[in-house]
């Protein structure tokens, strides 16, 4: 903008100059004309002033009788007197020829170049009228024939130009005048008006010209020059000079004010140009700026307004937007980072922030928590029901645990908390509390129900150093407690591996029937008083490739927990009638126990299997003994009733396995349509008489006798115990005594051995094959 101002500014002074320089020029081109005509006229009255003055003398008698006389002494004095008066600056006397005979008191003679110029001119023309030098002086000389009455004689007086020629030319015009001659490029003044110093430099600037004018620089001075000879045919001329600079003056001051002018355009230009700057252009690179901040995801500051209201709207605009995208992206984080059912963080955010409260070191307790029987919930009352469970279980957590406390939603109906800076034990003190809080019933908008759950607990750092190791372990504890049914559990140091043992078993047992893995072994039941063989336990082994002989006792768990037991419950079923179905053709007819897990009270469709694979092996269903642990049968005993009276249907025999580890009551008991009691090998194994396991296995005995059921005593492994069951009238003994479980091939021909000899139970002991 200031460019386009100042070139704008130097366009107009540009043409402004060129415009006077032109109108100066032309001025100063007529001021020389008219000094030409001027001049003209000065000279040519001169020349008649001249001309009279020398007829006057030339005329005068007593002149004419000097000149006749020939004397030069008067010559000489009249030349000098009659000049003087006449204003003559030169007077000369030439014979009748024109050669030289007196000139006045003192005056130099002149030289034959001249004479010659002059006589020619008077031979000619009667009279001459010349401009000549003479010891360097210019002159204007006019010539006359004295006649006495013939010619005796020329008489010749001139003018001199001089300075005050030139000034007094200089009165009429105002212009310089300079009179000058020229011999080849150099030039002499004779005459001027210009100051002494400055001559020199006016004779070497200035050369003949044609008639025509031109500049010249006489030192620092400018003019405009002009010339014309000072009489016809001479050499001599005359050089008018008009000075630029003084016709200049009055636009000077012109100039200066255009100058002045121009500079406080510039310097309005300037100010405009700062003023938009500050309006519009600064304010503009502040929001490009603020853009960018914008663009790198930092929405700390405001852009800062400023500037027009365009601008300032602009900004605001700005402001809006970049208040808008930080909204917008702060909930766009907040849905990454938070479950929409419950408002918690999720698993993804939970970890994060785990990491960070590992990361600052110190205390951090990891509690993960399951609703127990959520999917019963889900599935019998609905997910949108579900879904209210959940929102209120949040609540709960949130409202029960301490504000620096983190509340996340890990999926499902698995929460995690995360409280920094507890330890180990007042962590698990916590999840107590919040155990409790979560029993109290859930005010749910259509119903209150009772939910419960199930707490997994691992510390940083006795229990790992890193989020997945904490994450993990905290789900081994939960794993834990929903085994023990709910509670609180905490992370026990080497569940971990063998929870990835666990894991890999309860992966691999799916392969094991295919694979081959699986073998039934069987162990006697014998009759106690007569030691006859009646009933044979089929007892599942399962051979890893890896990792070799997995016990059931490991194994059987794992199948519940994973589901497979079902599936693994059919195969031992169908397998056992088979082995009865070949020692049957061997001659040997037994009762035949399966083990049923506490998972197949839950199989409605098991009955029917059972009495199919029966019809199918051909075995009648009074041989088959089903044996169901006391605990199963507790957790939950009016579904386990059911499904026994419909077993009980199919014609099988029904035991309770492990008795006296479950805690029936005698009522529940009464109720159950089973047949045999199993004492628990643990009140067998060390029966001594007078031993509290005696006083339990005694009235076991007489319970189950006045009850009208069988009872048998498992884990039977001396002489002493089987002495002391046969007093107390036990039914049947089973245990390494008789014999360790055995392959089926092995157990048809332990059998055949023992009924050819004795049929007391003083038999070797066989090893578990
Ligand atoms: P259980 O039903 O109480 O089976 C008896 C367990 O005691 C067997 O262990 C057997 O080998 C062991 N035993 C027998 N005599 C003696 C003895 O004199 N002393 C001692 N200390 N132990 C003796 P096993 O075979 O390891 O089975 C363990 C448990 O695994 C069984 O306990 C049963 O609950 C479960 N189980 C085994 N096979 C099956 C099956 O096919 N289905 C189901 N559901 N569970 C099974
Ligand atoms: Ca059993
Ligand atoms: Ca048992």
């Amino acid at each position: 903008m200031i460019a386009v101002v100042v070139a704008a500014q130097l366009a107009t002074f540009a043409v402004v100059t060129v415009a006077t320089q032109r109108a100066v020029s032309s001025r100063l081109e007529q001021e020389l004309h008219v000094g030409q005509r001027v001049w003209e006229q000065f000279q040519q009255s001169r020349s008649e002033q001249l001309l009279a003055s020398a007829s006057v003398l030339s005329d005068d008698f007593g002149f004419r009788a000097a000149v006749a006389s020939g004397d030069v002494p008067t010559l000489r004095s009249a030349l000098g007197n009659q000049g003087t008066r006449v204003g003559a600056d030169l007077a000369w006397l030439l014979d009748r020829d024109g050669r030289w005979q007196a000139g006045a008191e003192g005056a130099a003679a002149p030289s034959a170049e001249v004479l010659a110029g002059l006589t020619r001119q008077a031979a000619r023309d009667g009279l001459a009228l010349q401009t000549v030098v003479v010891n360097d002086a210019l002159y204007l000389v006019v010539m006359l024939p004295v006649m006495a009455p013939e010619r005796v004689g020329w008489l010749a007086i001139g003018r001199r130009y001089d300075d005050a020629v030139a000034r007094e030319y200089q009165r009429l015009t105002g212009l310089e005048a300079a009179f000058v001659t020229s011999a080849g490029s150099r030039t002499r003044v004779h005459a001027s008006t210009l100051p002494a110093a400055q001559r020199a430099s006016f004779a070497s600037a200035w050369t003949p010209q044609g008639d025509h004018t031109r500049p010249i620089a006489v030192g620092s001075d400018h003019y405009l020059s002009d010339s014309h000879p000072l009489t016809e045919g001479d050499d001599a001329r005359l050089v008018l000079l008009d000075s630029y600079d003084r016709a200049l003056a009055p636009y000077r001051a012109l100039r200066s004010r255009i100058l002045l002018l121009s500079g406080l355009a510039a310097l309005l230009a300037v100010a405009v140009a700062v003023a938009l700057g500050r309006g519009i252009s600064r304010p503009v690179s502040r929001l490009a700026t603020a853009a960018q901040r914008i663009q790198a995801g930092d929405y700390s500051q405001a852009p800062v307004a400023g500037g027009s209201r365009e601008i300032a709207e602009l900004a605001g605009a700005f402001g809006r937007m970049q208040a808008d995208i930080a909204a917008r992206e702060a909930r766009i984080l907040h849905q990454a980072h938070h479950d929409g059912l419950t408002g918690l963080p999720n698993r993804s955010h939970a970890y994060d922030l785990l990491q960070a409260a590992i990361a600052r070191g110190g205390d951090v307790a990891v509690l993960v928590m399951d609703v127990n029987r959520f999917k019963e919930i889900n599935d019998t009352l609905g997910h949108e029901f579900g879904d209210q469970v959940l929102r209120e279980v949040a609540q709960r957590l949130r409202s029960a645990s301490d504000d620096a406390h983190l509340v996340a939603r890990l999926g499902g109906d698995e929460f995690m908390l995360m409280l920094p800076g507890l330890r180990c034990e007042a962590a698990q003190a916590q999840a107590h509390a919040l155990w409790n809080a979560l029993k109290q019933p859930l005010d749910l908008p259509s119903t209150r129900v009772g939910v419960e759950g199930s707490f997994g607990l691992a510390c940083h750092p006795e229990h790992g150093a890193d989020a997945d190791t904490l994450l993990r372990r905290a789900d081994i504890a939960l794993y834990d407690a929903k085994a023990a049914h709910g509670g609180v559990a905490v992370y026990q140091p080497g569940r971990d591996e063998s929870h990835l043992r666990q894991l890999q078993l309860m992966t691999d047992l799916r392969q094991a029937i295919s694979g081959g893995q699986l073998e039934l072994k069987f162990q006697p039941k014998l009759d106690a008083a007569s030691a006859h063989v009646q009933h044979v336990e089929a007892l599942l082994r399962w051979r890893h490739p890896t990792l070799g002989a997995v016990a059931p006792d490991e194994f059987i768990p794992l199948a519940e927990r994973s589901g497979f037991i079902h599936e693994l419950t059919r195969f031992v079923l169908d397998q056992a009638l088979a082995c009865h179905a070949v020692w049957r053709a061997g001659g040997l007819d037994l009762g035949l126990a399966v083990n049923l897990s506490a998972m197949d009270l839950l199989d409605a469709d098991l009955p029917d299997y059972i009495e199919q694979r029966l019809a199918a092996h051909g075995v009648p269903a009074e041989r088959l003994i089903l044996e169901v642990t006391e605990s199963a049968l507790m957790q939950d005993i009016e579904y386990a009733l059911r499904m026994l009276h419909r077993l009980k249907a199919c014609g099988v025999r029904l035991a309770i396995d492990d008795f006296g580890t479950g805690y029936s009551s005698l009522a529940q008991l009464k109720r159950m349509p089973v047949d045999e009691l199993k004492i628990d090998k643990s009140f067998v194994m060390q029966l001594e008489e007078g031993s509290d396991d005696a006083v339990i296995v005694r009235s076991t005995i007489e319970l189950g006798h006045n009850m009208g059921l069988s009872v048998i005593a498992e884990g039977v492994e001396n002489d002493r115990a089987l002495a002391l069951l046969r007093h107390y009238r036990c039914d049947m003994v089973q245990g390494y005594l008789f014999s360790a479980p055995l392959g089926s091939a092995a157990l048809l021909d332990w059998c055949h051995q023992r009924e050819r000899t004795a049929t007391t139970a003083d038999l070797p002991l066989e090893t578990d094959a």
